[in-house]
């Protein structure tokens, strides 16, 4: 399942090609591709032709794309695209000569702002993911409303979310990211910290992959009770998770499965750097010792058991 790293690569790849172009023409392979657009595929399609895309936002996980309406310059309705990759979805940027991508549900053509016709194809096998359109709504701190690269000072949709993402908690790289309010939840929860750190509403953009290494490096087992962690290690733990996520947004993210793939059909190289995921049996890059799998939440879980022991509350 893709996280923050690999949803930005895939922003940081949609963006140049779609910021600032133009909606001519939608294409639906898939109906399902389509399920969370409440109003139906024939408004998604009339909502979303001529419309100019203003920007590629991304917070956490959640990646959306600010609307400007054909006649209506004031943008009385604030709406954005919203892009779900779920388990296995894809958003590639295509040539329109370019050969048919397999599993392809939804084919957005566009023309850049530099008059070139591109096609964005929505390609997901298992169909988790969606695109949908969602009225946006003002974020709760008054802060932007997730990372876009591009300057976003003055403009309308800075300061907004859209109302299926306004849950979502920021993400450590988020420059409004406030490590306070995430300690402080810690601090209230007794569940295990991997639960915890995956948990949406706490910090989002950590899945499976980036809290195993996260609580590798820190020394930590992923059933440590959240409200045992001192300070210290607290603060350990969130360096260590944002100094991993920068580094796997530096590689593009981890192709763990071909589900994952950069806007160009690429695979990232950040998996020659883990430390913990995936490695069971292989030995500890730290002490040598085996790295175990234990089942965990439908899911596994893979520590260092003798870096990475369970602390009994004092
Ligand atoms: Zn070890």
């Amino acid at each position: 399942m893709p996280e923050l790293p690999e949803v930005e690569t895939v922003r940081a790849g949609l963006a140049p090609a779609l910021t600032n172009s133009k909606v001519l023409q939608i294409e639906i392979l898939d109906e399902r591709s389509l399920k969370r657009h409440q109003a139906g595929p024939a408004d998604f399609v009339a909502t979303l032709t001529s419309a100019k895309i203003l920007a590629v936002v991304r917070r956490g996980k959640f990646l959306w794309m600010p609307l400007e309406l054909p006649g209506s310059a004031t943008n009385s309705k604030r709406l954005a695209l919203v892009g779900h990759l779920g388990m296995s979805g894809q958003m590639f940027l295509r040539k329109p000569t370019d050969e048919p991508d397999n599993l392809t549900r939804v084919v957005v053509t566009l023309e850049t702002s530099r008059a070139k016709k591109v096609e964005f194809r929505f390609i997901d096998q298992r169909i988790f993911g969606s695109l949908a359109i969602d009225e946006l709504v003002e974020t709760e701190d008054g802060q932007p409303g997730g990372y876009s690269q591009t300057s976003a000072a003055g403009k309308w949709w800075r300061n907004l979310i859209p109302s299926t993402a306004a849950h979502i908690a920021r993400d450590p790289l988020d420059e409004a990211f406030d490590v306070e309010k995430v300690r402080a939840k810690f601090a209230k929860k007794r569940s295990g910290i991997k639960r915890v750190l995956l948990d949406q509403q706490v910090l989002s953009g950590v899945g499976n992959i980036y809290a195993d290494e996260a609580l590798w490096a820190s020394k930590l087992h992923y059933d440590q009770p959240a409200d045992t962690l001192t300070r210290a290690t607290f603060d350990t733990l969130m360096a260590e998770v944002r100094r991993i996520l920068e580094a796997a947004v530096a590689e593009g993210g981890t192709s763990f499965d071909e589900q994952y793939k950069n806007v160009n059909g690429e695979s990232g190289y950040f998996e020659v750097s883990l430390n913990a995921y995936g490695m069971t049996d292989r030995p500890c890059n730290r002490c040598g010792r085996a790295i175990k799998r234990d089942s965990w939440m439908n899911r596994g879980s893979h520590f260092c058991p003798s870096c990475q022991k369970l602390r009994k509350r004092a």
